[in-house]
């Protein structure tokens, strides 16, 4: 008698969320466990990868930490993101470097700013 689609029709009779309202939250809903599904997949392809390279190559994860802050270093901030647009590659030790500096930060060379950019 008072099915699921009249409890729906008689909630948003009273102001609750209209269809087009609820559809939108579960397309929302689906997305974000796509993502989550994603992120789950590249947790584990970073594993993976890494103690590969470790196991094969007597790496540490010390080695790895260093390197991970390099990279986020390169945008100029340690803030676990890193602005790609923001780094170019220094010429003599081929390290990305924030484009904000005129001195690569690792060897000390001129950076060669490209003045189009
Ligand atoms: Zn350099």
């Amino acid at each position: 008698m008072y099915g699921h689609d009249a409890f729906g029709a008689a909630w948003r009779a009273t102001g609750g969320m209209s269809t087009e309202g609820a559809g939108q939250a579960r397309r929302a809903i689906s997305q974000a466990e796509e993502l989550e599904a994603r992120c789950n997949r590249l947790a584990i392809l970073c594993e993976a990868m890494w103690t590969l390279l470790r196991d094969q190559l007597q790496l540490t994860d010390e080695q790895l930490l260093d390197r991970i802050n390099e990279i986020d270093l390169t945008d100029g901030r340690l803030d676990g993101r890193v602005e790609r647009g923001s780094a170019i590659v220094c010429h003599s030790c081929n390290r990305r470097v924030a484009r904000k500096f005129a001195k690569c930060m690792y060897c000390g060379e001129p950076l060669a700013h490209d003045p189009f950019a």
